[in-house]
């Protein structure tokens, strides 16, 4: 990989950005103050890139979710009936911070997680996006219906839930959690959030700009720690009244059942294995481009990321080979550089459990193709670098078309006609997307109407308009965000009945 003056610039800009990570510990933010954990207890972060420790994090446990949610219990009685269009103001301040932090954001975020930072700094900006969206939002947020019957005025209005739990994951940590705790706030709610333990910087450079922009202290607390400690204390709290989880449908349902003795509402965005069927009479160039950018971009380790082509059986081999062809020219780098596709994968752990799929595939008699890592090395253990890979001739039943592998790892499968790749799009336990390359526009709607999914792109790649629902059916999740399907989750709708005049009451008495 080329090295360029960008890419220094990057990397000395991210040093400094880092630097206090390094200087002293990290801290949960509770009640709008920066506090260690009760038992002192820190866990180590370390760098995708090489494995250098990048600061020490405070590990929270009951104690500090209890603090935490009863700042935002307290806090709760005053934010929640604060006019919405002050809520409006403060949140367009927060994502007038994020923007002006945008840069600093992406450069920890890129190291963080080993995301290339040519992602990493849009999703900063869209970060901001998603708070200026809810914020325009909030003035209306408790608006309802009229329902008026001949004897009595039926009128709905809506109030913020209470305080939320929001735990997210470790793959694009900071434009996630922006997704979910600004429509929390815009609905009046106040938020304990619980950042994932292998990505937990930049959780807390949103919260102290959140401060800074004066949402007042107790509105947004945040917790480190692992999810088994910090994570399930969130979700068993009794002052928490709502979970808003995005991770991995296991976890998803261990919460579930955390949650029940305190009857939680829960919303979760889970896991995919998100097909994209290619017919023959697409335009396969566009596809081409669509396919590898929905499953090599972000590392593949994105809920969205189509990592099962489907394609039409006069078509698979031209386009198989195109593919492999093109693999092996995707960026795989350092994640600062501003060439590259492909940066390390967040965790050791996690390139362990992405890699044993290269033998999985071989095993069940798949081709495998590899891209090049930037030493030329392999797919061997050294470092956190996974080349992209293209598992062909694949079946869905194979263990590569039917488990999420969250790299950058794509299995091509052929189908004969439209009955039988819609029968092998569903043929999985998740239900989040499906993507669809066709020029015949019934087909489009017939195919888009049969997936069991969430959400369907139909001559496209994942094009987010934030009005739209956002979410996944089976074991990809339960609800969906986006425009008032936000507000649906994080308010309580109450209805109020007038009688209009006199109308009759039984009399139960002689
Ligand atoms: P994960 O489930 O391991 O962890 C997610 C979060 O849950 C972390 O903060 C973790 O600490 C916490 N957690 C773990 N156990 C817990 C428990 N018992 N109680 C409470 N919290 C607990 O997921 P991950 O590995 O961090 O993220 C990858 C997964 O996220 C993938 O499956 C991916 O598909 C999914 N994801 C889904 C979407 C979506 O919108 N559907 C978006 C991004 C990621």
């Amino acid at each position: 990989m080329v090295s360029s003056t960008d890419f220094d610039t990057n990397v000395a800009d991210a040093a400094a950005a880092l630097r206090r990570f390094a200087d002293a510990p990290t801290a949960h933010l509770i009640d709008g103050r920066s506090v260690a954990s009760e038992t002192g207890e820190t866990f180590d972060d370390h760098s995708p890139v090489d494995g250098t420790l990048l600061g020490r994090i405070a590990s929270g446990g009951a104690a500090d979710v209890d603090a935490a949610a009863a700042a935002a219990a307290a806090a709760y009685r005053s934010w929640s009936r604060t006019p919405g269009p002050e809520r409006k103001a403060v949140l367009h301040r927060v994502a007038d911070g994020i923007e002006r932090r945008a840069r600093e954001i992406a450069l920890v975020e890129s190291i963080d997680t080993g995301q290339a930072i040519r992602f990493m700094s849009s999703a900063a900006v869209r970060g901001a996006a998603n708070f200026r969206y809810f914020a325009d939002q909030a003035p209306a947020a408790a608006d309802g219906r009229a329902l008026p019957t001949p004897t009595h005025l039926n009128y709905t209005s809506r109030r913020a839930i209470g305080p939320v739990g929001v735990i997210t994951p470790w793959n694009t940590p900071f434009m996630l959690s922006t997704w979910k705790i600004a429509p929390a706030l815009a609905a009046g709610c106040t938020v304990v959030h619980k950042p994932a333990e292998w990505s937990p910087l930049t959780a807390s450079l949103l919260a102290e700009i959140a401060l800074e922009a004066g949402l007042p202290p107790g509105v947004l607390n945040v917790v480190h720690g692992y999810g088994e400690t910090a994570g399930k204390a969130v979700t068993e709290h009794e002052a928490v009244k709502a979970v808003a989880f995005v991770g991995e449908s296991v976890t998803g349902s261990m919460i579930q059942a955390q949650g029940a003795p305190t009857l939680k509402r829960v919303h979760f965005e889970l896991g995919g294995k998100n097909p994209v069927i290619v017919f023959a009479d697409a335009d396969l160039e566009r596809a081409l481009d669509a396919v590898i950018f929905m499953i090599y971009s972000l590392n593949g380790e994105r809920c969205t990321s189509s990592s099962r082509v489907l394609i039409e059986a006069p078509i698979y081999d031209r386009f198989t080979e195109q593919l492999a062809e093109r693999i092996m020219s995707i960026p795989v780098g350092h994640p600062l550089d501003p060439e590259t596709v492909v940066g390390p994968l967040v965790h050791p752990r996690h390139c362990e459990k992405v890699r044993s799929y290269v033998a999985r595939a071989e095993a069940a008699g798949a081709t495998v193709h590899a891209g090049r890592r930037p030493d030329g090395g392999g797919n061997d253990g050294s470092s956190n670098y996974v080349a992209p890979l293209l598992f062909a001739g694949a079946d869905n039943s194979m263990a590569i078309a039917q488990e999420e592998i969250f790299g950058p790892v794509l299995t091509a499968i052929p189908f004969a006609d439209e009955a039988e790749a819609v029968s092998i799009a569903n043929d999985v336990a998740y239900g989040l997307a499906g993507y669809l390359w066709t020029a015949d526009l019934a087909r489009a709607h017939r195919v888009s109407d049969e997936l069991e999914v969430g959400m369907v792109w139909v001559n496209s790649q994942n094009v987010r308009h934030l009005p739209t629902p956002f979410g996944g059916t089976k074991r990809s999740g339960i609800g969906r965000d986006g425009g008032d399907w936000s507000f649906e989750f994080y308010m309580e709708t109450k209805n109020v009945a007038i009688a209009l005049g006199e109308h009759p009451i039984p009399k139960l008495y002689r």
